[in-house]
């Protein structure tokens, strides 16, 4: 990691801006999976140890530029304040004078919840001067949002020509663990992708193919594979427009992909539905796959067997209904058990293996569903690119 971090700068006595994640899921006014808030906890209390007071900020939500009570940040605040054990006062806006009265007379240990940054349109549009207000609270910033580090907007990039801008312990972690495994992983290095669709991961594919040894490819993605190979996929999701692609990428990669060779079909897209295991060019008319199949893990586990490096985005069947989570669950077993550097990225993939209770037998499991696939695609994200160098 090339970026500095908290713990390069000295933060006594000074006030610190935060971006941190806590875009979570809020049901009737309370916060129902404070995993965010929880994942920022480390990065504030390292902080406050070390006598800085905090002004923490975030966006919630989609309000597109207007105020919107549902995506108010007041039950962030409180659940932020059980988790931390000491007071946390939430402001009604995120700049203005109102906020930078009550930020001037703040104190070491002192925290600030300020209102959704997407309250405010300036935000998406990265306009500099809401960057130089909000920049103006502090006399330091320090981005541990890696899920939000993917977009260029005020509080994630714009902020940072303004302030001294360094890398929380969460950003630090996500760029050490996703670097490992894209930068300069050990051989073999085996990439496995699902998920339902190939257009949103072409890019993805097209980089991994450049860094991989093998490309283990399931889930609905594959379906546009098989298509492309001229199996009929019956009811299957599949996307005609990505054919083509498919194609090329096959003719490409040869036997450096690796496909199904059995999947599990049903005659509905219902748990109940009628289940058959067929080979992927056997898919009966008004069928659709929705699973791999028993072969397609034995092929799978020896494609992993002396894997030394794991990247994995996206499910590998619609794991959400039981009866076909069965290929997603036992690779998640699989990477459980090798002896390898094993990261997952992706919203989907992560709850399958968090549901599956193996994300503490994973080397990395990321929390940024965009920024993770953007940084498979080799891309560099606008909020890591504008933190100080070491
Ligand atoms: P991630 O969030 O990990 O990047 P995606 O969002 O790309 O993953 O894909 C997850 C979705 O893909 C899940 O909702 C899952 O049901 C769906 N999916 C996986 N396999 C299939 C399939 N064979 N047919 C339809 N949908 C599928
Ligand atoms: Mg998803």
């Amino acid at each position: 990691m090339n970026k500095q971090t908290v713990r390069d700068v000295d933060v006594k006595g000074k006030r610190v801006l935060v971006r941190v994640d806590f875009n979570v899921p809020l049901k009737d006014g309370t916060v129902t999976d404070d995993t965010r808030i929880r994942a920022a906890l480390p990065t504030l209390e390292h902080l406050l140890q070390q006598g800085a007071a905090l002004i923490l900020c975030s966006h919630l939500g989609r309000p597109k530029g207007k105020v919107a009570p549902e995506y108010r940040m007041d039950p962030v605040g409180v659940r932020l304040q059980e988790l931390l054990g000491r007071p946390v006062r939430k402001l009604d806006d995120c700049v203005g004078p109102e906020v930078e009265t009550t930020i001037a007379a703040i104190q070491p240990g002192d925290v600030v919840l300020l209102e959704n940054t997407r309250f405010h349109a300036e935000e998406t549009a990265n306009d500099l001067n809401f960057a130089k207000q909000l920049a103006g609270l502090a006399d330091i910033f320090v981005n541990d949002a890696f899920g939000a580090a993917h977009r260029a907007h005020a509080s994630t990039e714009g902020v940072a020509h303004y302030l001294p801008a360094v890398a929380g312990f969460l950003m630090e972690k996500e760029l050490e663990f996703l670097g490992r495994a894209t930068e300069n992983p050990e051989h073999p290095y085996v990439a496995i992708l699902g998920g339902a669709k190939v257009s949103d991961k072409i890019a993805v594919i097209e980089n991994l193919l450049r860094q991989c040894d093998r490309l283990i490819i399931g889930g609905g993605m594959a379906n546009t594979f098989f298509r492309a190979m001229g199996f009929d996929t019956g009811d299957s999701l599949v996307e005609e427009d990505a054919v083509a692609t498919a194609k090329t990428l096959l003719e490409a990669a040869g036997s450096q992909i690796v496909l199904p060779v059995d999947v599990v079909i049903a005659d509905r897209f219902d748990n109940d539905a009628n289940l058959k295991v067929v080979a992927p060019n056997a898919v009966p008319a008004g069928w659709r796959i929705l699973d791999v199949g028993p072969k397609t893990i034995a092929t799978f586990e020896s494609a992993l067997s002396d894997a030394r490096t794991v990247v994995w985005n996206g499910p590998l069947g619609v794991f959400e209904m039981p009866n076909f989570a069965k290929g997603t669950f036992a690779v998640a077993d699989l990477l459980a058990n090798l002896d390898a550097v094993t990261v997952i990225g992706g919203g989907d993939s992560a709850a399958a293996v968090a549901q599956a209770g193996l994300a503490d037998r994973m080397t990395h499991v990321s929390t940024g569903g965009g920024a993770s696939l953007e940084f498979l695609e080799g891309k560099v994200l606008p909020g890591v690119a504008a933190l100080q160098d070491k």
